[in-house]
Parts: structure tokens; C-alpha cells; sequence
């Protein structure tokens, strides 16, 4: 199977979607569809960072591998057309693209973002599978990340420093954590294909795998100033796709936080009547 078209200029990042996803006993086996292989840059229109953020459970994850294929592949994959993988890193995955997302939006806001960078270090290391490496993990994320931000030896539980620490260091991690994990080294340049008798020229990115696309998007998103934003009623992901502020996914939650917010300020009211109704039977205090 050919993944890569190889073209004039920057390469064409053609990944493959999946025509078979089974999931039984914590894997998911897939198989490659051949010749529906889709362009990983165009592919941003359908937003499929926000799709894999998303994912709750095996229905969705089977739906994401069909759309999107699976997150990274290798000769032999590619070779023979399908793989086995483990739903476990796949969940991994997706938390913590979520838990990225969530101190991406922590960053901008001004309420407290211990819990969203606390959420961010677990689901880093949980990235990473269980084992030794995940502890070893840990103690470096203190030693080089944490240490230097607060001036003293720090070690142990990254996601348990979040909890304790000042609130200047959490802010101060927020941005290292941000920073540092899009430190990228994908290239940026030209696709220049031919059409008829001219050329087309077309901006476009080198993007090695569908995690790696999906990484890039979340920058592009920044870049078009069109971030995802957390709902603020369910755990849903969102892209508003104008740049007017949305604080819900659907009308559904907007509903719901309008009417919450209505009973409550009813209930106020209905206290402050009963208050003027005790006044007037005379159970207050008049002037
Ligand atoms: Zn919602």
C-alpha cells in the first residue's frame, strides 16, 4: 500500500482510513482501506483533534479509526495492510489530548488551573505505558521541568506538586507545559502541483503520522485564533466556528445552564418576597 505520494516540493501527508475496526478483550484490530487514503492537512476541516479529545467510549474510538485511521503506523502495518493495538493507549491518548486542550484553555483564563495542570501531568505520564519508565517518567518531569521553574529540587508526583504548589509556579508550569510540548519540529512549505498547463501552489505542513496531525492542528487552531473551548455543562470538546464566545456545545446545554440559572435567580427572588411579606405582617422590625 502507498501511503505517500511523493510530490514536487513538501510531501503530500496521505494517511489511511480504516474499512474494519474490531474492539474485543482491550484491543482494537483494524484493517487498512485500501485506495481511501485522505490528506492529513485538508483533513483539519473535520476536525479530528477535537474527535479524538472527544472519545468516551468503543463505539466512538471505532468511529474515529474508521474516519481517521489508526494514530501511527509501521512499515509492516503499512505492508501488510492492517494492525493490533491496545485500547488502553488509545484512551491514553485521547485523555491526554483532552487534558492538553484543558491547559491550553487554563492559560487564557483567570480562575485557578491547578486542577487542569494536576489532570495534564497524570495524563502525560499515563501516556506512557504502565511500567517502570511511567516512574522514571515522573521523577523526570520534577527534575527537569518543575526544578527549574521553582528554584529548588523537586521530586515525586508531578500531578501531586500541581495540587500543593504556589499559585505562581502553577501558573508558571502552565505556560512551561504548553511551551515546551509544541516544540515542533514539523516543516512548514510549499506543495506545487501541476494543473492543465499551470502550476497550483499550495501552503502545507510535513506531518508524519495522524498523532502528529492531530498535535498540529491544535497549533493551527491558535494560529486561526479559532481554539477548542470546554463546555461549560458537559464534557464535551467544541470549535465555535465563528469568533463570536461560546460557552456551550449544543442549544441542549445552553438550555440547561439558562434554566438552572433562572431557578436559581427565582428562588432568590422567592426568598426576598417571603422576607417583605414576614416584614409586613409584622414579624420584622418597621420604620
Ligand atoms: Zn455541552
Amino acid at each position: 500500500m502507498q501511503l505517500r505520494k511523493h510530490v514536487h516540493g513538501i510531501t503530500a501527508d496521505m494517511w489511511p482510513r480504516c474499512s474494519e475496526v474490531e474492539i474485543e478483550n482491550g484491543r482494537i484490530g483494524y484493517k487498512l482501506a485500501k485506495g481511501r487514503a485522505y490528506d492529513l492537512v485538508k483533513a483539519y476541516a473535520d476536525e479530528p483533534h477535537v474527535r479524538f479529545a472527544n472519545c468516551n467510549d468503543d463505539a466512538d474510538f471505532r468511529a474515529f479509526l474508521l474516519g481517521f485511521g489508526p494514530l501511527h503506523l509501521t512499515e509492516v502495518n503499512a505492508a501488510h495492510g492492517f494492525g493490533v493495538v491496545s485500547l488502553r493507549d488509545y484512551q491514553a491518548g485521547s485523555r491526554f489530548l483532552r487534558a492538553l486542550i484543558r491547559i491550553m484553555d487554563a492559560c487564557k483564563k483567570p480562575q485557578d488551573p491547578r486542577a487542569a495542570l494536576a489532570e495534564f501531568f497524570a495524563a502525560l505520564t499515563n501516556n506512557l505505558s504502565p511500567g517502570p519508565w511511567q516512574e522514571d517518567f515522573k521523577l523526570d518531569i520534577s527534575l527537569s521541568v518543575i526544578s527549574p521553574l521553582c528554584g529548588s529540587v523537586t521530586t515525586g508526583d508531578p500531578a501531586e506538586w500541581a495540587r500543593r504548589a504556589t499559585a505562581a509556579d502553577v501558573r508558571k508550569a502552565l505556560a512551561s507545559c504548553v511551551e515546551g510540548w509544541f516544540r515542533s519540529p514539523n516543516r512548514w512549505g510549499f506543495r506545487v502541483q501541476p494543473r492543465g498547463r499551470v502550476f497550483d501552489i499550495e501552503p502545507s505542513f510535513e506531518l508524519n503520522s495522524l498523532w502528529d496531525g492531530l498535535r498540529w492542528m491544535l497549533f493551527y487552531d491558535e494560529w486561526n485564533q479559532r481554539p477548542p473551548v470546554l463546555c461549560q455543562e458537559c464534557p464535551t470538546i467544541f470549535r465555535p466556528q465563528t469568533a463570536h464566545k461560546k460557552k456551550f456545545c449544543c442549544p441542549e446545554c445552553a438550555h440547561r445552564a439558562a434554566n438552572r440559572d433562572w431557578r436559581r435567580k427565582d428562588l432568590r427572588k422567592q426568598k426576598v418576597n417571603r422576607k417583605r411579606k414576614g416584614d409586613n405582617d409584622g414579624t420584622h422590625e418597621t420604620r
